[in-house]
């Protein structure tokens, strides 16, 4: 919806085919509004990052989470759909993964919530396997140019998370403030987790 109240053709569109599949009984507008709702505001990527901050903090389950992903993100109560075959991803000094879904937009929801507009775009599902580096500039990440790319295609069956690097200077931090640290994009690849050093700059210039 604009700032006038007016639907946009999508909106319109969307709300067109809702009341068709409700009018069919194909679908049940309770469970709709529950499953949106949940996706909304409760599942999101805040899941991950405490994924990523209690791997960061606990080897054995930075272990587990990179033998059996779907297993130790579900220990943790991330579940459902579009989760249930999960691979975590390492990056490290010499390498750094990206994931992508080139046919559509597969994605962990369970982890990750709902995927932006832009990973479901055309330009970035066929550019990150062409020209990652290329990518990766566009979203302000610089990377060492000796470090190896490394881009992972989605399926419906295995959706990945990227497990970033630890910052420098985090060796203090509890899994709360670890969390803090850890966007959405640093688990898609797109992104770094944020270095609280440049933060705390940030906030006091
Ligand atoms: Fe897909």
């Amino acid at each position: 919806m604009d700032a006038h109240g007016a639907l946009s053709d999508m909106d319109l569109r969307v709300r067109a085919l809702e009341s068709l599949l409700v009018e069919k009984g194909y679908i049940d507008p309770q469970a709709l509004d529950v499953f949106i709702e949940t996706y909304e505001h409760r599942v999101g990527p805040r899941n991950g990052a405490r994924v990523v901050a209690r791997a960061w903090s606990d080897p054995a389950f930075r272990t587990w989470l990179l033998d059996d992903a779907t297993a130790a993100i579900a220990s943790l109560g991330y579940t459902g759909r579009q989760g249930e075959h999960m691979v975590a991803l390492e990056n490290t000094e010499r390498v750094h993964n990206m994931v992508v879904c080139t046919l559509c937009s597969c994605y962990p929801w369970s982890v990750l919530g709902l995927p932006l507009v832009w990973y479901k775009s055309a330009p970035y599902r066929s550019r990150v396997v062409i020209d990652p580096r290329g990518v990766l500039e566009d979203f302000g990440v610089a990377l060492p140019d000796d470090i190896e790319l490394r881009v992972w295609d989605s399926t419906a069956e295995i959706r990945y998370l990227v497990l970033p690097m630890r910052p420098p200077g985090t060796g203090h931090l509890d899994e709360d403030a670890l969390a803090a640290l850890v966007t959405r994009d640093s688990m898609i690849g797109t992104g770094l987790a944020l270095n609280p050093n440049t933060l705390a700059r940030e906030t006091t210039s």
